[in-house]
């Protein structure tokens, strides 16, 4: 019998956590895992699933604008923000009852309570203590707001799902993924988006062409796109919320929203008592193991920020029970893994941008298709649809596919098995295409653009 109450305690109940406990109770491990909020973590309680919804929400605003060109006399539309919140609260309900079970059938206890480490192989909860011979820290991460004067008067992500109403103005902060799938819902709910930031195009990091396309989407929408902008105050004024902009611009609204980053939530969770090491952002430093700096303690997900989405936390925990105890040493892998953007429209990408492949690789062929998808013939909506196949010369081995367009996230994933298999540009070539789509673009790209 094991000096300790546990093999395994799991500190933290969301993505990771989860997938880490159940799968290391399947190989027989005495699993316990804490959790001071709601089981499911930020993706099932504030983030992915409540954001997609609130996602589809938003996009039925152009859905039935487009009806008409259909033939459809659609009338008055009226959305009700209660209602909408109503409904995605039970369904976030019903996800962390889904959450719970999974962790009550495989066998794992449930302890709804803070952990903070005492030592290597202990976990303060409350007023007692437990051990463990292995402990994972799986606690995620947090949004961050920059030291602006007035941002206390701004909400992030976490309080956005859940306001009294749709605020009629809403100014939101920021260029990466948050910052701009939130710009959509509110300006496809019905408010007036201005959308600040301070680089000089949305999503930096992301290929070239996507964020070009993206950014002059976003223009067509109505979101009032500030570049190269910072926020440099915020205060209360009569007509609700003045904000200060970098070159002496003010916008007077109703919400201001950061989406300036996330931080992995470490603060009171006692690293320095067990002497798990961190790195200058915060983040708890492992090796392809998930492994800490102490030999018994583990982490996975947001809080080392690797690559911060769920998919790779599940695959962090799940490689790290298989490892520690399925006996099966499996490393982690963070090659050609997919990401979308559920922007209006979407993004969608896997492998190397443009600028990135010629960096690493040399030689490149670059392959790019824009065209009005088949649905805003008749919708009359002026949206593009921009593919784009990034291919290493030498090989012809395709190292990127970036898709900025209606549905960009579903045809995203089947070609992220092509590129994660190593699939050539004629092997893409050498595919039929489905017939009217716009996915059959991806295997009939067929002349080089000019670089
Ligand atoms: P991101 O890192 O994507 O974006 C943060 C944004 O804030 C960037 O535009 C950044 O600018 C800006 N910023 C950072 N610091 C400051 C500052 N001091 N002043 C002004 N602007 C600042 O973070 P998010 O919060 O949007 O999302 C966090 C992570 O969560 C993502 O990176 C992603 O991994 C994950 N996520 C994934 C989603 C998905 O899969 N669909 C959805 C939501 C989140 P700059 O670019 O110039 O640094």
């Amino acid at each position: 019998m094991s000096e300790y109450d546990y093999d395994l305690f799991v500190i933290g109940a969301g993505s990771g956590g989860v997938r880490a406990s159940r799968i290391a109770a399947g190989y027989g491990a005495r699993v316990a895992v804490c959790e001071e909020d709601r089981v499911g973590g930020t993706c099932v309680i504030r983030g992915c699933v409540p954001k997609k919804l609130m996602v589809y929400a938003a996009h039925f605003h152009e859905d039935f604008e487009d009806a008409a060109g259909f033939g459809w006399e659609v009338g008055q539309a009226e959305f009700d923000w209660n209602r909408l919140i109503a409904a995605k609260d039970h369904e976030i309900d019903r996800l962390n009852g889904v959450y719970k079970n999974i962790l009550a059938s495989a066998g794992v206890e449930l302890i709804e309570q803070r952990g903070e480490l005492v030592d290597a192989h202990t976990v303060q909860l409350g007023d007692r203590q437990v051990t463990a011979d292995k402990i994972l820290i799986a606690v995620g991460g947090w949004p961050t707001k920059p030291p602006v004067p007035g941002a206390e008067l701004a909400i992030t992500s976490t309080e956005a799902f859940h306001l009294d109403s749709l605020p009629p103005r809403v100014v939101v902060y920021g260029g990466g993924y948050i910052a701009v799938e939130f710009a959509g819902i509110f300006n496809g709910l019905g408010s007036e988006v201005t959308q600040v930031y301070r680089g000089p195009q949305v999503l930096r990091g992301f290929d070239r062409d996507v964020r070009e396309v993206l950014g002059q989407e976003l223009i067509k929408k109505g979101i009032h796109l500030c570049l190269d902008t910072n926020i440099i105050g915020i205060e209360e004024c009569p007509e609700g919320t003045r904000v200060h902009l970098s070159g002496n611009d003010s916008i007077d609204c109703d919400l201001v929203m950061f989406a300036t980053g996330r931080a992995p939530k470490i603060d009171g969770l006692g690293l320095e008592n067990a002497g798990v090491e961190t790195d200058a952002g915060g983040a708890i430093v492992v090796d392809e193991f998930s492994r800490t700096s102490v030999d018994n303690i583990y982490a996975v997900g947001d809080v080392t920020n690797r690559i911060n989405l769920t998919p790779v936390a599940l695959m962090e925990g799940h490689a790290f029970a298989r490892t520690v105890f399925g006996n099966d040493p499996v490393p982690v892998d963070h090659a050609s893994v997919p990401s979308a953007v559920f922007s209006q429209p979407p993004v969608a990408t896997v492998g190397l941008t443009e600028h990135d492949a010629r960096d690493q690789l040399g030689e490149i062929d670059v392959y790019r298709s824009t065209f009005r998808p088949l649905k805003h013939t008749l919708s009359g909506r002026d949206e593009q649809t921009m593919m784009k196949l990034i291919v290493e010369r030498q090989t012809q081995r395709v190292v990127g596919c970036h898709i900025v367009g209606l549905d960009a996230a579903e045809m995203l994933q089947g070609v992220a098995i092509a590129i994660k298999m190593g699939a050539t540009k004629s092997q893409f070539d050498a595919v039929i295409g489905i017939h009217p789509t716009a996915a059959e673009e991806l295997v009939t790209m067929r002349n080089k653009v000019e670089c």
